[in-house]
């Protein structure tokens, strides 16, 4: 399809960027999310998880919304207990479809950061779903972005790692086509989390998942990467690389024996 390159682009609002609360980079004490009665704009209130608008709408012609997960500043994804985070990884797939079907958007993106190299500003651990009036991330993001060499078959659920990763190197695609199976696969989701944050390179922390669908394609993707600096070749070329054998093997086979051994 056609596009404007100039066009193919989102405005951030710099000017009301600055002003946000940070809790990740800077020594602040408040949190906005912790502090549940000054919160405003809520959409939806679920147990402990709360939707609602962005207070600050950085992005131009798009509808920022967050999930605040829970009331535990401190708590993390892969550290919930996985019947709480099979409920709220619900929660956020439904909210998604319901941006979604506002019809209102020419695509809407799911995603979530953790830790200081994440691209996050608030530590209380929240997803954002936010819905783009004239983006269609699909122009750059392709199905084959979520093929890889398999590390886990199995009914209804694929877990690969990216042959063909956005940046690079190590990205490990989950794909649930049964989603009857939804519990499992989050629990995988959380296995991988923990695999980047505690067994992969001592010291980071850092990662995101990204949630994907693709027209006429009713299973869900989900990424999930480990955040360091930006590599150069990608920041002035675009080029993404890949591990050479020996180090993608040693990872798919690591990261296998943990994901074998969920119960
Ligand atoms: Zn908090």
């Amino acid at each position: 399809m056609e596009q404007n390159p100039l066009q193919h682009i989102l405005e951030y609002n710099l000017d009301l960027g600055k002003t946000k609360p940070d809790t990740v980079h800077r020594d602040e004490t408040y949190c906005p999310f912790c502090d549940v009665a000054h919160l405003k704009h809520i959409l939806e209130k679920r147990g402990r998880m709360i939707w609602l608008e962005n207070a600050y709408p950085v992005l131009k012609d798009s509808w920022q919304t967050l999930i605040i997960e829970t009331n535990d500043c401190n708590g993390e994804f892969s550290d919930y207990d996985p019947e709480y985070a099979t409920k709220l990884i619900q929660f956020g797939l439904e909210k998604w479809q319901q941006v979604k079907d506002m019809g209102k958007f020419k695509s809407v993106v799911f995603y979530r950061n953790h830790g200081y190299m994440s691209g996050g500003t608030i530590h209380h651990p929240h997803s954002q779903i936010v819905g783009f009036k004239t983006y269609d991330y699909h122009d750059d993001i392709h199905p084959y972005h979520l093929l890889g060499t398999p590390i886990l078959t199995e009914a209804g659920i694929e877990i690969n790692l990216s042959v063909r990763p956005i940046i690079g190197f190590y990205e490990v695609n989950l794909i649930l086509s049964d989603k009857t199976k939804l519990d499992r696969f989050v629990r995988y989701m959380q296995v991988t989390s923990t695999y980047f944050r505690h067994s992969f390179v001592s010291f980071n922390d850092s990662y995101n998942i990204f949630f994907y669908d693709f027209p006429n394609d009713d299973k869900l993707y989900v990424k999930i990467v480990p955040r360091f600096l930006t590599n150069p070749l990608y920041v002035g070329y675009m080029i993404a690389q890949i591990a050479n054998g020996g180090h993608s093997q040693r990872f798919i086979d690591a990261l296998k024996k943990d994901l074998q051994k969920t119960k």
